[in-house]
């Protein structure tokens, strides 16, 4: 679960939408235009969250009938359509969720008394929206960090419960909770309870990712003679434990719980010294992760075009658009004051390849910027 942050730049799909619904926003269509499926809305999501469910924590990868329905994903309506109608093709309003969090969430989303109603200027619905006592967190309303969840680590005696989970060393279970006193604390609690985010199934998909990390900083420790493969570990292990990444708060957790102890072990163990580079990502690390990603992921895309099935090539296409939308939302707005901005500008321009910067330039030009 990430807060969503950067926000200033409306997908042109949404502006025209809205345009052309301007008078009977508070009213439910006989049908809706899916238009939050169009690349530059895609993208932006892409953009703000990442590779993540936000809901779960799932990973979202290709959009693909045969995957199975944690690794698919829909463009979900925070608060639905339905009985938010004006909200429907409002960028504020979408988050990815995979289609098992989407389905489970239906037209649900609870508040404490009154609902925020429609009223005709936008400053005063945003008033309203920001008023409404949400019962759930909201990923672009709730200001909250890592430091609002609280994640316990502990060892299991063999036989006890967690330890049929797949997890070889059947060192740890972990499992998340808010801290209560805050109103974002009962909020996040609220939505654990509802999607059931520490069920078997999850705890078992974050312990997999643990032990990959795990694994990924024994092969740090282990490759201290070879610095060049080591740093590749590092980044593979700071990548993991970015927001943006399946499971990441869960990582990072499980990394700041662990660095004394059984990390500090690993590194004893190899008669090694911990690398400097080998801690979670800052903020501004987590963007260039990104960017990475993404372009690494676009390149693949590209390849893909050229597939023999046309159904995968006509995917395929539309993937490449939607990174190459990403990548322009995260140009046009990276993170930081202006001094980091362009020096992150910079760093992409030097960054990127030429065909990947001329996609993603052609994309900022049709945002308008
Ligand atoms: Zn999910």
């Amino acid at each position: 679960m990430k807060s969503f942050a950067r926000f200033e730049i409306v997908p042109p799909s949404l502006r025209e939408r809205n345009r052309a619904r301007k008078g009977s926003e508070a009213l439910v269509p006989d049908r809706w235009s899916d238009d939050w499926n169009n690349a530059d809305v895609r993208g932006l999501l892409r953009a703000l969250q990442g590779f993540a469910c936000w809901y779960c924590g799932s990973p979202i990868g290709r959009v693909n009938d045969r995957s199975p329905p944690r690794d698919q994903h829909a463009v979900e309506h925070i608060r639905p359509k339905s009985v938010y109608p004006f909200l429907a093709y409002r960028a504020r309003n979408y988050s990815f969720a995979c289609t098992l969090c989407n389905s489970k969430k239906g037209d649900r989303y609870p508040v404490v008394g009154a609902r925020a109603a429609w009223c005709e200027t936008l400053e005063a619905r945003r008033e309203r929206l920001d008023h409404e006592e949400r019962e759930w967190l909201h990923p672009h309303q709730d200001a909250f960090e890592e430091r609002d969840f609280s994640w316990s680590f502990r060892p299991v005696p063999a036989g006890r419960l967690w330890t049929s989970y797949p997890w070889s060393e059947g060192h740890y279970w972990h499992v998340c909770a808010a801290r209560p006193r805050t109103v974002v604390g009962q909020r996040i609690d609220r939505l654990f309870a509802f999607f059931g985010l520490n069920d078997g199934e999850l705890v078992t998909a974050r312990m997999a990712e643990i032990h990959e990390l795990r694994r990924n900083i024994e092969l740090v420790a282990n490759l201290s003679k070879n610095p060049a493969l080591q740093r590749d570990y590092v980044t593979r292990a700071s990548r993991a434990m970015s927001s943006f990444y399946p499971h990441g708060y869960a990582l990072r957790a499980w990394f700041e719980a662990q660095r004394a102890t059984d990390i500090a072990a690993i590194f004893r163990s190899a008669k090694s010294a911990a690398p400097p580079q080998l801690q979670p990502p800052s903020k501004t690390v987590e963007w260039a992760l990104l960017v990475g990603r993404i372009d690494e992921m676009l390149r693949i895309y590209v390849v893909d075009t050229a597939s023999d099935d046309p159904t995968f090539r006509r995917d395929s296409h539309a993937e490449v658009e939607r990174c190459a939308y990403a990548l322009a939302y995260l140009y046009i707005a990276p993170p930081g004051d202006e001094a980091t901005r362009k020096r992150l500008r910079a760093w992409f321009d030097k960054t990127l390849s030429a065909p990947v910067r001329a996609l993603a330039g052609s994309k900022v030009r049709a945002l308008g910027r």
